[in-house]
């Protein structure tokens, strides 16, 4: 081969190349251009939206938001931080399997200092506030959050009496029925005064350590980050996890 014929083949080859490139650089801009497919993400975050409407103004406090932690009603508010699709999901599950049974309803009680104490009860008979939930085990006692949003309920719909209703995964249900407690229910308005307050003054709650962290979107602002070492030891028993502190918690 010539030195002509060398150069030729080699001025070829970087024309192939650029060419190469440049159909590449075309194909990735068509693909960024391209309207995202809509999947099943889409749907669930849209299903999610739907039964998450943004929250009211500050004056109102709903029922959900007092009787969890504040901390995290808050957050959900004022920083909101992302859900994954399974936390989504988990919501979404709850919420639909018995939402056949419902016939909602939208009340609300004055809680002093201007707050309002909204809520929505499932079910409100002629003299009965009814909530069903789901859960993994038949509880023996209500869980404190649904007592806490019963007892709201019956002050919101004045009914004499309530019961939450329980259902396992196979169907067997467990039903309780609360009694009214004006005591509690001084409680929830303080709470949602306190909450009100801390939203407006930009304060946020302390933490609330409770069973409900380990799933909770905002455990990383209150605990430890994800980017916490995972490790397999070679001669370790099992999978062992260094947790990096944060700076609140030195
Ligand atoms: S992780 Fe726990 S304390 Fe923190 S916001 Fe969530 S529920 Fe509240």
């Amino acid at each position: 081969m010539t030195e002509s014929q060398a150069r030729y083949k080699k001025v070829r080859i970087v024309e192939k190349v650029q060419e190469k490139l440049k159909e590449g650089i075309e194909n990735y801009r068509a693909a960024g251009d391209a309207p995202a497919k809509y999947d099943v993400y889409d749907v669930i975050e849209e299903i999610f939206a739907a039964i998450n409407p943004p929250a009211a103004d500050e004056s109102k406090v709903t029922v959900d938001e007092v009787s969890g932690c504040l901390r995290s009603s808050y957050l959900d508010r004022k920083d909101p931080s992302e859900r994954t699709h399974q936390q989504m999901m988990s919501k979404i599950m709850q919420k639909s399997a018995l939402s056949i049974m419902e016939k909602p309803i939208q009340g609300e009680l004055d809680a002093g200092s201007n707050v309002k104490l909204v809520g929505r009860a499932d079910r409100v008979e002629d003299d009965v506030v009814m909530m069903f939930r789901a859960a993994d085990e038949l509880p023996e006692m209500p869980y404190a959050e649904d007592f806490i949003q019963l007892n709201s309920y019956l002050y919101m719909f004045d009914k004499p009496e309530g019961v939450i209703v329980y259902f396992d995964k196979e169907g067997r249900e467990n039903e309780i029925q609360v009694p009214k407690s004006e005591k509690l229910l001084n409680e929830t308005k303080r709470r949602a005064r306190i909450l009100n307050t801390l939203l407006r003054n930009n304060i946020v709650p302390a933490i609330e350590p409770s069973e409900r962290c380990l799933n909770c979107p905002h455990n990383e602002k209150c605990y430890y980050n994800s980017e916490d070492k995972q490790k397999w030891g070679f001669w370790a028993r099992g999978k062992w996890r260094e947790l990096k502190p944060k700076p609140f918690l030195l």
